[in-house]
């Protein structure tokens, strides 16, 4: 991890202690969080990757390993009792194999839990899965050709969730009633009727799974859930995480139609260390950063020193759109920690 974990100053702190310091419960699980190692890479990342994502980016690109998490989050939640919820960096790049050892031994030496990434095709359930403390899948669309890397141009690829999500991972999470997180395909993301069919054809057929959308569907932008958030509705084992999204407006849409026992606080990590926001404008996302990147809007004529962690401007979307609803500290504590809970002592329990 670069030095990116220095960035903490006074104003952020501050931050924490006028605004979340209070409204956060003590413990706090983190639904979504990425760790890996540098030597995970079996591949090296062509530049035009580096420009484009942010977890490919040259100041995370190193790893963020377990140390790095419990170091980041004790300076910036202090006194919290910060959790995550792990896995690998889902790439092509990366050898999953490495990752998934790596989360495994994470999570037995920390008490942790962890998702597996599993290969599209896996047709076998790694031996000890449980034991390994995994809890769940997290599959990944852009490694439909993990075995035959093309170089994307896009990341909006246009596979279906049934490409990258083996019949094996959906049949045997349906027997224990695992957790599966969801990034969804295609560039209209919850938008493409096609999504919303597949997710309920799983939610039906597989009715034990706990499936969990990442980034709510990817929806940063308020048009990207809207319309889309009643058709998920009716899905009964359906829950989203809040990763990345730092919008007012999805936080609350997502409360009055979801409710709050189905929204799990995620952030994404590290990928929310980033000081700026993603930010909608005219319908679509834009991360800002206050270090100019090529996959982000910035200046380096500005003076743009006074943001702060994009992971602290999830949280503030949050408690904005909590406040607007007057809901209660329990509906805070679920979101934040118990809805994360109740699902893993569930699948304990099985
Ligand atoms: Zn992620």
């Amino acid at each position: 991890m670069g030095n990116l974990l220095e960035d903490l100053n006074d104003e952020d702190l501050k931050i924490f202690n006028e605004e979340f310091s209070d409204f956060l419960p003590v413990e706090i699980m983190d639904s979504h969080v990425h760790l890996w190692k540098k030597d995970f890479f079996k591949e090296n990342i062509s530049e035009s990757r580096q420009k484009q994502n942010p977890a490919l980016d040259p100041d995370i690109i190193d790893g963020f390993t377990i140390e790095d998490f419990k170091s980041f989050t004790n300076k910036i939640f202090p006194g919290k009792k910060y959790r995550g919820l792990f896995f690998g960096l889902p790439m092509k790049e990366v050898n999953l194999d490495k990752a998934n050892e790596y989360i495994s031994s994470v999570c037995i030496k920390n008490g942790s839990y962890g998702l597996f990434n599993p290969e599209p095709g896996l047709k076998e359930i790694p031996q000890d899965f449980f034991k390994n403390r995994f809890v769940g899948f997290k599959p990944y669309p852009e490694l439909v050709d993990y075995k035959t890397p093309k170089d994307f141009s896009k990341l909006d690829i246009d596979v279906s969730m049934f490409d990258f999500i083996s019949k094996k991972v959906l049949e045997f999470s349906d027997e224990y009633g695992l957790i599966l997180l969801i990034h969804i395909p295609r560039k209209d993301r919850l938008n493409d009727r096609r999504n919303i069919e597949e997710i309920k054809a799983i939610g039906k057929k597989y009715p034990n799974i706990k499936i969990v959308l990442a980034h709510a569907g990817r929806s940063y932008c308020y048009s990207d859930i809207k319309d889309s958030v009643r058709c998920l509705k009716e899905i009964k084992n359906l829950y989203v995480d809040t990763a990345m999204i730092n919008s007012f407006s999805v936080n609350k849409v997502l409360l009055e139609e979801l409710g709050s026992e189905k929204i799990l606080y995620g952030s994404d990590l590290p990928i929310a260390i980033f000081k700026g926001k993603n930010i909608d404008i005219n319908n679509r996302h834009y991360f800002v950063t206050s270090i100019p990147k090529a996959w982000s809007l910035s200046s380096s004529e500005m003076n743009l020193d006074s943001f702060t962690f994009s992971v602290y401007e999830i949280i503030r979307a949050i408690k904005i759109a909590v406040k607007s609803l007057s809901l209660s500290k329990g509906d805070v504590d679920n979101i934040f920690y118990l809805n994360a809970k109740r699902l893993i002592e569930d699948i304990l329990q099985k």
